[in-house]
């Protein structure tokens, strides 16, 4: 599982592998049996799976899996799929935990207090210089505690709320290479067959928080624009944040969805319940790293 392949600052969710680093790792994965996700549905269904197999995918469709991931993907021959988040390709803002990195961790200087009246009234005082004490917020504190708050949202409050922090940080402008792919570039990837598109949800809430209705506007929604874009049925989902709970299950069984995959540390293995597929993250390792995880992956 990798997110984004960009050489990046500060990554508080360890999303980002270097493009050096992602060709190192790629060059160590022509050593191992890389397929197309859709291999995987065979084990599902017939339970046969050959030793040893990996499949690659990106989520949330950051710009850079287009500008860095495709182009070394193509020069190794590897397969990859792509979960997609919809509302951000049009959109094209930030996802809120890249602006919340931004506003808390990157910006030059922040008021010292916070306080916001909704959705809920919080007052809270913030580290900044000549400015500490028991009770005071350092920016990183600020940073996992807004996130924790920003997860349980909707993503209508959600949205409301970081545009909120944005004017209260003076920081408003989003990175251009914090991005998601737009529509052109998604018909571009997908036209090589090594490479397919799966959904990610519309506007990428934690799914388990939320209502049957919500939960299958949003799964619906995205794989029947990833539909219309490609002309290809959609048959793979990622769960974001890897939130997911029976009501979820029940939505993908509907619409005949074949594969779904958590965010959970773990192999697929014939026992694997296609819809609650767990994978390995990732990290920004160089080629002795990741050769090394590997290897204890395999075993
Ligand atoms: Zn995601």
């Amino acid at each position: 599982m990798y997110h984004r392949i960009a050489d990046v600052e500060v990554d508080p969710w360890d999303l980002a592998v270097s493009p050096k680093n992602f060709e190192e790792q790629l060059r160590i994965l022509r050593g191992f049996n890389v397929v197309p996700l859709c291999y995987l549905e065979s084990v599902a269904t017939q339970r046969h799976l050959a030793d040893n197999i990996i499949a690659i995918t990106f989520d949330d469709g950051y710009i850079d899996n287009y500008n860095h991931a495709k182009p070394l993907l193509e020069i190794f021959d590897m397969p990859a799929t792509f979960f997609i988040t919809t509302e951000s390709i049009e959109k094209q803002q930030e996802f809120w935990w890249d602006a919340l990195e931004r506003i808390c961790l990157r910006t030059h200087t922040l008021p010292n207090s916070l306080t916001l009246s909704r959705p809920e009234p919080i007052s809270w005082k913030i580290e900044s210089q000549g400015h500490t004490g028991i009770d005071v917020l350092s920016r990183s504190d600020l940073y996992f505690k807004l996130c924790e708050m920003v997860l349980k949202m909707p993503s209508e409050i959600r949205d409301i709320f970081v545009e909120d922090l944005k004017t209260w940080s003076s920081n408003k402008t989003d990175r251009a290479d914090y991005l998601t792919m737009k529509r052109q570039e998604l018909l571009n990837l997908n036209s090589n067959p090594l490479f397919n598109l799966g959904a990610h949800t519309v506007t990428h809430p934690f799914l388990a928080n939320h209502s049957y209705d919500y939960q299958k506007k949003e799964i619906t929604e995205s794989i029947n624009f990833l539909e219309q874009l490609t002309k290809n049925p959609i048959k793979h989902f990622a769960y974001p944040h890897g939130g997911h709970n029976k009501t979820t299950l029940e939505i993908l069984t509907q619409l005949g969805l074949k594969l779904a995959f958590t965010t959970n540390q773990g192999h697929f293995d014939r026992d694997s319940h296609p819809f609650t597929i767990p994978r390995l993250q990732v990290k920004n390792w160089d080629g002795c790293q990741f050769e090394s995880e590997l290897r204890k992956w395999m075993n």
